[in-house]
């Protein structure tokens, strides 16, 4: 007789804690905004992907009520069967138009649609090169597909290229996300897509962190990188990010687009998500797409955070984007700095194995264009005491 599945998780959970890495999700109290309640303390928030503020923004919130008094609240079944409501079908239309592409298909996640679109197009005979440090929701859909991995070193397009010589059989999608969700850099992606075309591979980018941001209108760092349809035929970003809804989309060329949407699992077997919903998205994208002014907000609160670190002494990485990783080291150190900026009323995620690879837990800053200037600059004084405290004060101690 084997151990009971209770006895079995409470020596997974004692595992996980004797290891340090136990998780714990904390309580938000009210809106998710850069002013957020969490476990009852008020704080700054610098941990959301919420890069154009409007997670808590009141004219989505209003078409979000507003669909929901005409159509309720749910889409009671899958796209393919009655879930597919007008509001998601504008959505997907104002998505194509937005990212220059054909067509776009909804999921209710992006992990669905990554893990849904990778599995319906790539089987057992065909190959799949990858970043190393792409999405999860990329490596789980590449596992489901079946087909042969080959991983290259992070933003590595030589690397890339000696993976493309080893594919041989069948099809070879080349897989990236485009700015990295726990470094904030950037994948090469006009060189990956010149690999892929010479060596007759598809090119798949995730734009989660790009759209929005970067780009014409926010496009996206594919948009801005100049990529169409022909260099980057499989375009995935997500809806609740800087769109500030949820959801997400690929887009691309309509008869890839239909084959996903006759083939994708997770399309197939999940309930549409609610039409209201899509609403709520659509005014998203309408404002993300006007939102210039926020943007380049956004970008020069980026160069004064980086600014103000390199005086703190402090090195960033490689990253323009909105997520700025401050590399820590040991994760125990990286919890200490965000229990001591959470003192201080800063909310900062330490990000730790598994999420990251040993030795390079980090905090990971995120900005957004509802901060304020003032906000960030005491954000980096309160970093660089931490810092002080925290990390110089413990290697004194240690002599190291
Ligand atoms: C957030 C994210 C996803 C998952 O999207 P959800 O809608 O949150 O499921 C996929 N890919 C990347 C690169 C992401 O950052």
């Amino acid at each position: 007789m084997s151990q009971s599945l209770h006895r079995y998780c409470e020596e997974r959970l004692a595992t996980i804690d004797a290891a340090g890495r136990m998780r714990r999700r904390r309580v938000v109290e009210g809106s998710h905004g850069v002013l957020i309640r969490v476990d009852g303390v008020d704080c700054l928030n610098f941990c959301s992907n919420d890069y154009l503020g409007l997670a808590a923004d009141p004219r989505l919130a209003a078409a979000l009520g507003e669909a929901a008094s005409s159509v309720g609240t749910g889409s009671a079944a899958s796209q393919l069967v009655t879930g597919y409501n007008a509001e998601h079908a504008a959505l997907e239309t104002e998505l194509a138009d937005w990212v220059g592409r054909e067509r776009a298909l909804l999921f209710s996640t992006g992990y669905g649609a990554n893990v849904g679109t990778i599995s319906a197009l790539l089987g057992k005979r065909d190959h799949i090169v990858a970043d190393a440090l792409n999405h999860a929701s990329l490596i789980d859909g590449s596992r489901l597909s079946g087909a042969a991995k080959h991983i290259y070193a992070h933003a590595d397009a030589e690397a890339a290229e000696h993976s493309l010589r080893c594919c041989e059989s069948g099809h070879t999608l080349v897989l990236t996300d485009s700015v990295f969700s726990m470094d904030g850099d950037t994948a090469p992606l006009n060189r990956l897509a010149d690999l892929a075309t010479e060596h007759e591979a598809w090119l798949a980018v995730d734009d989660a962190h790009g759209l929005g941001v970067f780009g014409q209108a926010g496009a996206g760092r594919v948009a801005e990188a100049g990529l169409g349809s022909a260099e980057v035929p499989l375009l995935m970003a997500t809806l609740g990010k800087s769109v500030g809804a949820a959801g997400a989309f690929v887009a691309g060329d309509h008869a890839v687009i239909e084959t996903i949407a006759q083939s994708a699992r997770s399309l197939i077997f999940s309930t549409a998500m609610p039409p209201a919903v899509a609403a709520a998205a659509r005014c998203g994208v309408a404002i993300s797409r006007a939102a210039d002014a926020e943007r380049a907000h956004l970008h020069a609160l980026i160069a004064r955070f980086r600014a103000g670190m390199v005086r703190q002494g402090l090195s960033l990485g490689h990253s323009d984007s909105p997520i700025q990783p401050l590399i820590v080291g040991p994760e125990t150190l990286a919890c200490a700095l965000s229990e001591a900026l959470l003192a201080d009323g800063f909310l900062v995620g330490a990000i730790r194995p598994p999420t990251v690879a040993p030795g390079t837990s980090r905090l990971r800053v995120t900005l957004s264009a509802a901060h304020d200037a003032a906000q960030v600059d005491a954000l980096v004084a309160a970093l660089g005491q931490a810092w002080q405290r925290v990390v110089a004060a413990g290697s004194q101690a240690t002599g190291s």
